[in-house]
């Protein structure tokens, strides 16, 4: 397995080396906005220690990222006002992975509207009020 990339954009995301919207954060685990949002309220969960993806995560990492997704997951549906949530991961660019440090992403889903194409850059403006929404829902 290719080694963990120090430079890759969540690493410099996780030193501050380029900014973000926060969500939550704790000793373990950051949640930001995916700043290309494939739902309103899209957002990703990464620990704060390296790992590519699944496929080398520890389950200390894995249980740590899980505690974090549940809490965002349950924010974001009231934030939202969801009927549902989807959780997406990818493991290596042949599973569709672009960005290697592990992350789940978090959609808020309403009925019967699909996730809008990857690759589009959002309005900053909106996805800051966005990550508010879901930090101000979080218990
Ligand atoms: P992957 O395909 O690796 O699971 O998804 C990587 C995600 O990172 C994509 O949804 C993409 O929109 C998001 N992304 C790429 N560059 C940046 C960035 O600089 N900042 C943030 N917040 N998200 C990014």
């Amino acid at each position: 397995m290719t080694a963990y990339d120090t430079d890759n954009i969540f690493a410099k995301i996780l030193r501050g080396e380029i900014p973000s919207f926060t969500v939550y954060e704790d000793d373990e685990t950051y949640c930001f906005m995916d700043i290309m949002p494939r739902s309103d309220g899209h957002c990703l969960v990464i620990p704060k220690t390296p790992c590519r993806n699944i496929l080398d995560a520890t389950p200390a990492q894995l249980a740590a990222c899980m505690a974090t997704v549940s809490k965002v997951a349950n924010a974001a549906k009231v934030a939202f006002n969801a009927d549902g949530i989807t959780l997406q991961q990818f493991s290596e660019a042949a599973g569709g992975q672009e960005v290697f440090h592990l992350h789940f992403h978090i959609h808020p889903r309403h009925d019967g509207l699909p996730l809008r194409p990857a690759g589009v850059m959002g309005d900053m403006e909106v996805i800051k009020g966005h990550a508010a929404a879901i930090a101000a829902a979080l218990t």
